[in-house]
């Protein structure tokens, strides 16, 4: 049996509590597509300086638009958050090939990357990824 994926996140229809529409959107997509998206970016803003603020910790920063895409991070969200803390980042969501975890690195990015997609859609391995970012002087633990 083949088994479908979401036109527009790539979720496998054998996802729990995930249904199909005929468009071949999921569930989550459909019902995403409903919700009221007004940001207060002011309350957002407030919400970052008070974490900023705290002692330790790091920022998980994950693009929704590019999370499950396989199309590369969002090279210009993560800078732009870069700019705002001095705090590691850990950036999540886009990969889809080795390169883009070496293209990104070699940006002067300085933090830590967190992919899922990648190893689920692609022929790519975890091993793989890490040897490409050894062969490019990106020192990794293998
Ligand atoms: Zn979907």
């Amino acid at each position: 049996m083949e088994i479908r994926y979401c036109k527009a996140c790539l979720f496998p229809e054998t996802k729990p509590d995930l249904s199909f529409n005929d468009k071949e959107e999921c569930s989550a997509c459909s019902s995403s597509k409903n919700k009221d998206f007004e940001i207060d970016w002011g309350q957002r803003k407030l919400e970052f300086e008070k974490m900023h603020q705290c002692n330790d910790g790091e920022f998980v920063v994950n693009s929704v638009d590019c999370d499950g895409m396989i199309n590369g991070f969002d090279k210009i969200l993560y800078q732009n958050v870069s700019r705002l803390t001095s705090k590691p980042i850990v950036a999540l969501g886009g990969a889809g090939m080795p390169s883009h975890f070496t293209e990104f690195v070699q940006a002067n990015y300085k933090g830590a990357l967190a992919t899922a997609s990648i190893y689920h859609f692609t022929q790519f391995t975890p091993q793989e990824v890490k040897k490409t970012l050894m062969r490019a002087n990106i020192p990794v633990r293998i």
